[in-house]
């Protein structure tokens, strides 16, 4: 999916650094424990813990959660603009 992979870019850790968290669900590694905190508040919602639950809504009052979500909203803005543009596209051809 286009949104998840544009929110990999700025997450990732680099093959030389060593991740300070990980996700305990899909073992995705994180630079800061707070971005994992999000993370699994934002992707595993459903199933996390009630600590890890409030964990994050603390968090979310945080600056950092305004980082994360503006990318999040980024990636889903470049997402939907890409989609527009293809419909668009098909439908001049089809016309
Ligand atoms: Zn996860």
């Amino acid at each position: 999916m286009p949104a998840e992979r544009a929110t990999d870019v700025e997450y990732d850790v680099p093959d030389d650094e060593t991740p300070a968290a990980r996700c305990p669900y899909c073992d995705r590694p994180f630079r800061t424990e707070e971005y994992a905190t999000l993370h699994v508040g934002t992707s595993h919602a459903e199933e996390c813990t009630e600590s890890e639950r409030n964990a994050f809504e603390e968090l979310r009052d945080d600056e950092t959660y305004d980082l994360f979500t503006f990318h999040l909203k980024a990636a889903v803005s470049v997402f939907f603009v890409y989609f527009l543009f293809t419909f668009l596209y098909a439908l001049v051809w089809s016309g």
